[in-house]
Order: structure tokens, then sequence, then C-alpha cells
């Protein structure tokens, strides 16, 4: 595997056109630049570059397989094409990004991973990767998200993680964030913080992307050697946007393929609170550490989100994102909670394939796209295999899909 980690763009500065860069306490402006020059200079490393390809190759199973799913494309009249992330080792994309950080971590003299988790998924590849490479892992994690995933909890303690809870306030994903990030300032010299999207301040949404451009690059490769040409779409849902940025990245120069980005609109665009479409209904403004579209409560703080999908519940996007949303070349739209369980019923029982409820949702608008486009060719993101999302899904939709 011939494995490339430079891309173009951001500037020197960590900045898409007006986003991104880097917005954080004097503390940690040492220790980013740091990261930063570190990670320039591997990613122009052979060594470097062939431990990770190696490891893609060896370990997650890559490359993934690029999959014409023909009985959907019979039904909805458009040639529907998956790219399996799901089939990667621990279910997901997440794994590209983690190895890459694990590994840049240990040649940065690190010893310990550190990293918030929502639904448990990041923290499980994180903790995946922390173990193959020897390194320790810290994985913090709201009380209430603990109980409900406890097979993730359970995981990562077997490969040696520590899960710490947490307690205060709503006790999910932002408490969980603020946690990491003051154990984080306490020692940013032993430790590493490894984000787990293309999200947080410079370098990360830049590292994050060029780990997770495999996915594109493979399957337009893929793509093109079986039909002689590229995909009309490419769609994929976006939490924070790596997955997205993954598969789009390789076709950004491609002015005649359609890129879409797929946000859950939950329970209604109207009601405040229940979606989590930040491109839709968000607006520029800085948390985290970078700036990008984002959706705030009245107090100016990231504002309540909501979807069936715990990978997709942030209140921003990658700074990337919301440059090629102003740029117009890539089209943000949405899918509710209802499409999106119903998509992952039908390729389920069409397919064979069960997908995260995550994927479903790009599943779900690609739906509504070949009605728009018949006899054209799109290509998704399959980003993640469904098993952590059946206990969940059967309980709340299963009679509805005739599971009692
Ligand atoms: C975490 C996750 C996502 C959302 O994250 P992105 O950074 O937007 O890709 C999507 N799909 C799956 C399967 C996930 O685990």
């Amino acid at each position: 595997m011939n494995l490339t980690l430079t891309y173009p763009f951001p500037d020197d500065s960590g900045f898409f056109g007006e986003f991104g860069g880097s917005f954080i306490p004097p503390q940690l402006e040492e220790v980013m630049k740091e990261i930063t020059e570190a990670y320039l200079s591997v990613r122009e490393d052979p060594a470097f570059l062939s431990e990770l390809a190696d490891l893609f190759e060896n370990y997650v199973g890559r490359p993934s397989p690029l999959f014409e799913a023909k009985t959907l494309s019979d039904n909805w009249g458009a040639r529907i094409f998956f790219k399996r992330e799901d089939l990667n080792h621990t279910g997901a994309h997440k794994i590209n990004h983690c190895l890459g950080e694990a590994l840049l971590a240990k040649k940065l003299g690190k010893k310990k991973l550190i990293a918030e988790t929502g639904a448990g998924q990041h923290g499980v590849a994180l903790a995946t990767a922390a173990a193959l490479v020897g390194l320790d892992c810290d994985i913090y994690m709201g009380e209430v998200d603990i109980k409900k995933e406890y097979p993730n909890v359970v995981r990562m303690k077997i490969l040696g993680a520590r899960v710490i809870p947490v307690s205060h306030g709503r006790k999910t994903l932002k408490e969980a964030v603020d946690a990491a990030f003051e154990a984080y300032l306490k020692d940013p010299i032993t430790q590493i913080y490894c984000i787990g999207s293309v999200v947080g301040p410079h370098p990360f949404p830049m590292m994050v992307r060029d780990f997770q451009a495999i996915i594109g690059r493979e399957a337009k490769e893929q793509f093109t050697a079986r039909q002689g040409g590229l995909p009309d779409h490419v769609v994929a849902c976006v939490g924070g946007g790596s997955n997205a940025l993954g598969i789009f990245t390789a076709f950004l120069d491609d002015p005649e393929v359609s890129l879409h980005g797929v946000e859950p609109s939950g329970l209604g665009l109207e009601i405040e609170g229940e979606h989590a479409a930040t491109l839709t209904k968000g607006k520029p403004g800085v948390m985290h550490g970078f700036k990008s579209y984002m959706l705030q409560d009245a107090a100016g703080e990231p504002g309540k989100v909501y979807s069936v999908a715990s990978g997709l519940d942030y209140p921003s996007v990658g700074p990337q994102h919301s440059y090629l949303r102003d740029q117009g070349r890539v089209q943000y739209g949405v899918c509710d909670d209802q499409e999106a369980i119903s998509a992952f019923f039908e390729i389920s029982r069409r397919e064979g394939i069960i997908p995260a409820v995550e994927s479903a949702h790009a599943i779900a608008f690609a739906k509504k796209l070949a009605q728009e486009n018949h006899g054209e060719s799109i290509l998704i993101n399959l980003s993640g295999r469904g098993d952590k999302d059946i206990d969940f899904i059967v309980e709340k939709f299963g009679p509805q899909y005739g599971i009692e």
C-alpha cells in the first residue's frame, strides 16, 4: 500500500478560509506547536508512512471493499455503491485516525492517550490503538452514557483502558469533554488528547482528515477500476465530519462529482434542541478551540442537540466543512430519525448489512437523491456497522418493524 497523508489546506495557522484556527489557553500553545511540527514532519517520513500503511493493511483490513448494492439499485432507480468502513477492525472508520494519533503520540514520547467518549465508539477505537501501540489510555465518559453504553465500557476495560466516570451536569458528552480537557491541562507533557473527529484546535482537523483520507483514495481507485469513470454523487453522514472528509477529500478537485454531507434533523429542524443540523441552522462562532458553524443557546454556550444516532449529536462541525459549505463545493442536507431508522431496516433486509444508525442517515439521504437522479451512480460511505445499536433500536422501534 502506497500511503500519502499530504493534502492541501489549511494554511499555516490552521485556517480554512475564515474557519478553524487555534483558540486555546496560553499554557497549551507550546505543546500544540510541538504536536503540529511533529505531525508535519512524520507525514512526510517514509518510515512512519510505511508503519501506518502496514497497520491499515494487516490490522484494520484495508482496503475496505466497495460493494454495489444491486437490490437497492433496482428499487431506487440509481446505482448504489457502499464503501464498507463497517468491515474495518472495531467496526467503523474511527480506527483509521486513532492508529495515526497513537503512532504519533509514541513518536512524541507520550505515555498516555486521553479522550472523551459519548457512545463509546471513539473510546473503543482509541483503547484499541493504545493497546496495540503500548500506551496507557484514559477515557472520560459521562455516568449517564456509561449506563446506556455498557458493552463499550466493558470493551474499553478489557482492552486495558481506564474509564473515568464524569458525574457533574447532565453527565453526558459535553461534561466528558470538559473533564478530559481539564485533565489534559494538568499534564500536557506526558499525555496527549486524541480528538475523535476533524474538530478541535489546529492541527487536529487537518491531522484527523489526513488519516481518514485513505477512504476516498481507495474508493476512487476501486470505483474507477470497475466503472471506468467517477461516481456522480458521494454521500456521507456528518457528526464532527471525519468520515465525510475521509471520503470527500479525494473528490474535491473533481467538479463533476457532487458531494453531499448529511446532518441529523432528529425530531425536526423547527424544534430547537431536538436536532444537530449545524450547517443548516447554526451560525459561525468559536467553541472547543476552533471557529466553525455551531448551534448555540441564548447565552452563547454550545446548544443542546439531539439525534437518534449518538455519533451525530455534536453542536458544531469540523471547520473544513464550514468552509466547503460557504464555497458551495459540498451540499449539506438533513435526514430525520424516522427516515434513518427506516433506511436501517431497509438495507438490513434488502442487502443483509446492518449499518450503524449514523451511516443509516447517509443511506436515507441517498434514497431521496436517487429519486431525483434516476440512472446516476451514488457512492455512500458506510461509516460503521450496527451491532452497537441493535438493542436500543429493537427496544424503541422494533414493534414498528414487526419485531416484538
Ligand atoms: C462517530 C461516528 C460517526 C460520526 O463521526 P464523524 O466524525 O462525523 O465521521 C459516524 N459514523 C459512525 C459509525 C461513527 O462511529
